[in-house]
């Protein structure tokens, strides 16, 4: 099984999405630490793998919107 190093998940501590290293993993309970502050939170496997899709679907819309202004500055 492939394991992430990083996970991105919002940080009780610093309040913010910052990238979580996978320290456990059983069955639909995942326990990951915060790569800033250390902070450990205990996370059902399914939100952390929501989360991080959710995540990777706001970078693509941040990314789009980039070429969206990009196009626009051509015409
Ligand atoms: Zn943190």
């Amino acid at each position: 099984m492939e394991i992430d190093l990083s996970q991105i998940y919002t940080c009780p501590h610093c309040q913010m999405e910052t990238p979580h290293y996978l320290l456990a993993r059983r069955e639909e309970r995942v326990a990951i630490a915060c790569s800033r502050c250390r902070t450990t939170s205990l996370v059902n496997a399914v939100d952390l793998e929501n989360h991080q899709t959710w995540w990777e679907a706001e970078l693509q819309e941040i990314l789009a919107g980039l070429d969206e202004n990009g196009l626009d500055d051509e015409h």
